[in-house]
Formats: C-alpha cells, sequence, structure tokens
C-alpha cells in the first residue's frame, strides 16, 4: 500500500510527485489526514497474495532499513542489481542500482539510499563544497603571501615579485572560482 503526502503541501512537493510518477499510489492525502487513513487501513482485510521479485525487494529494502539485513541478504541484494560506477555521498562505498523498473535509484554497503535526481543533487553540493574548500585555499596562499612581503624574510627584489606574482595568480584563480559558484545553477534540493 502506497500513501504520499499532497504535494501542494508538502516541503519538497517534488518528492511526493516522484512517488505519484513512479510508483502505484493508493493514496494521496493531506499530513493532516494520513493518522486517520493509517489507523482505517490497519482495520481492512489483508488479503494475502503470493509474493513476486518486487516484493521480495520490498522486503530486503525493509529489513536495510530496520538495520537487521543478514550478510546472506546483503549478498542476495547486490547480487539483484548491479555496480552503478558511481560512489555514495555519503560514506564514498560503491553504490549499486537498484533494479527497479520503476525508477533510476541507488543503494550503497552502508545502506544509503539515492533516487537519480538526489544523488545529482548530492553531487553538485559536494562539487560547491569542494569550489568553496578550494576558493578558501587560494584567498588564504594571497593573505600568507602578502604578509611575507612585508617580513625581513623577502629580502631581494626577486623574491618581492615571485611573492606579486603568486598573490597576483592566487586573487585571479580565486575569483574565477567565486564566479563560477556564483553562476552555478542550484541544485534541485527537492
Ligand atoms: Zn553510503
Amino acid at each position: 500500500m502506497a500513501i504520499v503526502q499532497e504535494p501542494s503541501e508538502a516541503l519538497a512537493p517534488s518528492m511526493p510527485l516522484s512517488a505519484r510518477a513512479h510508483v502505484g499510489v493508493d493514496h494521496c492525502c493531506a499530513l493532516a489526514e494520513m493518522g486517520d487513513l493509517l489507523v482505517m487501513l490497519a482495520h481492512d482485510d489483508l488479503s494475502i497474495t503470493a509474493p513476486d521479485a518486487h516484493d521480495e525487494l520490498i522486503r530486503i529494502e525493509t529489513r536495510i532499513a530496520e538495520g537487521v539485513l543478514g550478510p546472506d541478504e546483503w549478498s542476495a541484494f547486490e547480487r539483484s542489481g548491479s555496480p552503478s560506477g558511481f560512489n555514495c555521498p555519503d560514506c564514498r562505498n560503491v553504490l549499486f542500482e537498484v533494479r527497479d523498473e520503476r525508477i533510476l535509484r541507488f543503494r550503497c554497503r552502508a545502506g544509503h539510499a539515492f533516487s537519480a535526481q538526489s544523488l545529482l543533487a548530492l553531487q553538485a553540493e559536494t562539487m560547491e563544497n569542494q569550489l568553496a574548500a578550494l576558493f578558501g585555499s587560494l584567498h588564504e596562499e594571497a593573505m600568507l603571501s602578502r604578509r611575507l612581503l612585508g617580513t625581513p624574510i623577502c629580502r631581494d627584489d626577486a623574491m618581492s615579485a615571485t611573492l606579486a606574482a603568486r598573490i597576483g595568480k592566487a586573487e585571479r584563480d580565486a575569483a574565477r572560482i567565486w564566479q563560477w559558484m556564483c553562476n552555478s545553477p542550484e541544485p534541485d534540493q527537492q
């Protein structure tokens, strides 16, 4: 049974919209109505049907979410997917592409799970963090070089020229990185 929150009231509307697009959704309702709906469904008659391959995937993924999956089940889960060539943005483990015809999604050995969209957004965030770190390093290089210029260590013209050139290059590179960061499109966090 799949229930999604009414997208118009969701903090991140693209999440319920994505679920509606990729999953056979049984109910779509406001968060305030979801409790009563769950109570009603819990009292419903349970019709038992034979599990199919998708049910088995859900069973295994539920156990991953509960943190109780055994090594044998992990192996079965990995065999059912394929290595994606991507790393998990959270733990850097290899991400496996989950065999799910409804949606392109991934999961790592530590259990972190991503849709293609959320992985793309996190990759953009990682790149932004690395650019920010690079910007900081270049700024520090220029600052330290400028400090050195005013000390007795810098006693000849050649060293002064080298430091001045280094300051100029670090500041130009930092300005380029800053411009790149400012012009990068915002990753879709939803
Ligand atoms: Zn991970």
